[in-house]
């Protein structure tokens, strides 16, 4: 399977009436690309529900039908992914797949705790995509609290600065849109 989505999402299906942080206009505006073109990333920061992932994939799906390599992974499936290849001395090899793609999606860093060798196998990930390649990167975790998560140790620094450094972020709130569904049904 190509971009390896878990769920089928499209923006068409995207309701900015229900998240008004972003504008319909500040996500069509990203539909010509030119991120991916000038290896730029985007970040997504929210709480739970607010539709992170849903962008994420819907921006993915374009991609894809613009005609690039996009690739999607959750955040702990790709540490588990970088562990289980660097326990085979080929974390070169996969981090070398890895970066064939043109863009790379990690959804939902930050929502559990990472050992030293998983912060250090993502640090080789995203210092060989570093202006290379684009991230579209979600989490529920604003940058202040980024040092935190990542233990404040040397690797997150620069983990944190190629991420932020050439990235759109948008700051997403509002309500779950779980629980606006639990509330209407
Ligand atoms: P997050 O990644 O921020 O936790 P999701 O993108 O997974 O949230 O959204 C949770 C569920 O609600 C998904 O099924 C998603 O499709 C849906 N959803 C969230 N926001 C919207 C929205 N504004 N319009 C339509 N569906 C939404
Ligand atoms: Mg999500």
């Amino acid at each position: 399977k190509m971009a390896a989505f878990p769920v089928e999402k499209r923006l068409e299906g995207f309701d900015y009436r229900h998240q008004t942080t972003i504008t319909k206009r500040q996500v069509n505006a990203l539909l010509d690309f030119q991120f991916l073109d000038e290896r730029n990333n985007l970040v997504f920061i929210g709480p739970p529900g607010v539709g992170k992932t849903h962008l994420a994939i819907g921006i993915g799906h374009k991609a894809v039908e613009a005609g690039y390599r996009v690739l999607f992974r959750n955040a702990l499936d790709l540490v588990e992914e970088l562990e289980l290849a660097e326990m085979k001395g080929e974390l070169k090899k996969r981090v070398s797949a890895l970066a064939k793609y043109d863009l790379l999606i990690i959804d939902e860093l930050g929502y559990l705790p990472m050992t030293r060798q998983a912060r250090y196998n993502l640090f080789q990930l995203i210092n060989s995509l570093y202006e290379y390649r684009s991230i579209i990167l979600t989490t529920n975790k604003d940058f202040t609290s980024w040092g935190e998560f990542f233990h404040d140790d040397n690797v997150a620094v620069p983990i944190i600065d190629r991420v932020i450094h050439h990235s759109h972020i948008f700051m997403l709130g509002g309500e779950s849109y779980r629980l606006k569904q639990k509330v209407t049904s």
